[in-house]
């Protein structure tokens, strides 16, 4: 079924059911390939497996609902204002693949470029930003540099006070940065998969891989054996559980991230705003409640909850920067487990067991990726190697020491 808004009319009057999204089917025993993990980048994976690549018999396989790990625990930011050129290719690729994809999915992922505002706090932070946003004109990302006075200009909620604890000395602005509504993305590659012909099978958790010699050829998972031609996983902070289960290990550690959001309010910040020495951020979503977050709870863990002081540290930064939302009621806390590489940039690629590739090390800012995390797995899975704008990402850069360190370069967390 097309969606469109004579289809709205036509069920409105019919009352007819819509049909469902996409299909339950069962599980099949062989498929030419499978990935692992029903996230946004793992049923992006499965889609352009078959809408691009022209695979015929992919399935997803997802332990869980899809879209119930961080794909619908994050707080929708996409932007593309990378440092470094090999991150701001790719990431911009995954922009302008969002830019069109409720038109290519037919599913409105409610994509608004409202901007996002990054903040320095001291001279110092603000000369920094001056050589980033340099290195970003020059990869051809479209980012402004702002005076502390045009900073107040966009958002003047923000605490310009003498004895401000964070001072605001200017910032940078992308424009076509903002946020899109995350369910909605999973939702609208596993609707366009499902059209396809790809299995999206939920409630099945791969539990081993099978292999022939060194080479993997499926999977073991609870609701049986599949053999696969070739294999993908793209399990976020799950990727070294299962890279363990595949013989190696990964240079990935795993965290909870929180975020929270407040009671909604009538529109009142109308882009996101960042502040890149506390990484603090906070935008308005559409429901009118404040979104906002900060960094990783500083410990490894698989909990989907994230600790108190973290989250008294995220509230308290927010308040220092926007006094006015003082009196607000919190009405939402949760954390998500991200996967973070040490150079907090992502790995895609072939993996050390043949057969088996990797979408992974996305950290706490994988959600503007889903659509290239996607796209490059696929590519990958369906090649056996690289396409030019994952090929830095390859894994092989932790032994060549050819590291991407964004954390270094851009600094931003989301
Ligand atoms: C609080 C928070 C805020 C964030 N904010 C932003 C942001 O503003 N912008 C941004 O770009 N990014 C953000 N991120 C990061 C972003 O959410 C992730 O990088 C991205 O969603 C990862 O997508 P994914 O599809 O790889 O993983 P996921 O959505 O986590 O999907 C992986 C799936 O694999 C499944 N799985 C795991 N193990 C198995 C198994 N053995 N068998 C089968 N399935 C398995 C899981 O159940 C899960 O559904 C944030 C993350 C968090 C937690």
């Amino acid at each position: 079924m097309r969606y469109s808004a004579m289809q709205l009319i036509r069920q409105g009057i019919s009352g007819a059911p819509w049909e469902p999204a996409w299909r339950t089917p069962e599980l099949a025993a062989s498929y030419d390939a499978v990935v692992i993990g029903g996230g946004g980048h793992g049923l992006a994976a499965a889609y352009y497996l078959r809408a691009v690549q022209g695979v015929k018999r992919v399935a997803v396989l997802e332990r869980g609902w899809i879209g119930g790990g961080n794909t619908g625990r994050n707080t929708t930011i996409v932007r593309s204002n990378y440092f470094f050129p090999e991150s701001a290719a790719m990431y911009d690729f995954a922009l302008r693949l969002y830019e069109g994809l409720s038109e290519a999915l037919n599913y409105n992922i409610m994509l608004s470029q409202r901007g996002v505002l990054n903040l320095a706090h001291s001279e110092h932070d603000f000369d920094l930003m001056r050589r980033s946003v340099n290195a970003m004109l020059l990869n051809g990302i479209d980012v402004e540099l702002l005076s502390a006075a045009q900073v107040q200009r966009e958002v003047d909620l923000l605490n310009f006070a003498p004895d401000a604890r964070f001072p605001i000395h200017g910032g940078f602005v992308q424009r076509r940065g903002g946020v899109a509504r995350h369910d909605a993305v999973a939702w609208a590659y596993a609707r366009a998969a499902s059209a396809l012909g790809v299995d999206v099978i939920q409630g099945c958790e791969v539990t081993g891989f099978v292999r022939e010699g060194d080479r993997v050829v499926g999977v073991e998972t609870s609701l049986g054996r599949v053999s696969a031609g070739v294999v993908g996983m793209s399990v976020a902070g799950h990727s070294g559980v299962l890279a363990g289960m595949a013989g190696f290990r990964l240079p990935i550690t795993s965290y909870a991230l929180q975020a929270m959001v407040s009671e909604p309010l009538k529109p009142i910040l109308n882009t996101v705003v960042m502040s890149t020495a506390t990484g603090m951020y906070v935008s308005q979503s559409d429901k009118g409640e404040l979104v906002f977050g900060q960094g990783l709870d500083l410990y490894p863990s698989y909990g989907q909850r994230g600790n108190l002081p973290v989250a008294q540290t995220i509230v308290a930064s927010m308040l220092e920067m926007f006094p006015a939302f003082r009196r607000l009621k919190m009405l939402r806390q949760w954390a998500g487990v991200v996967d973070v590489c040490w150079d907090y940039s992502p790995i895609i690629g072939p993996s050390p067991a043949p057969g088996l590739f990797m979408n992974c090390g996305w950290g706490t800012g994988g959600f503007k990726a889903s659509p290239v995390g996607g796209w490059l797995l696929a590519r990958s899975m369906a090649t056996g190697g690289h396409h030019e704008l994952s090929r830095p990402f390859d894994l092989g850069r932790f032994t060549s020491g050819r590291l991407v360190d964004e954390a270094a370069g851009a600094g931003i967390a989301h």
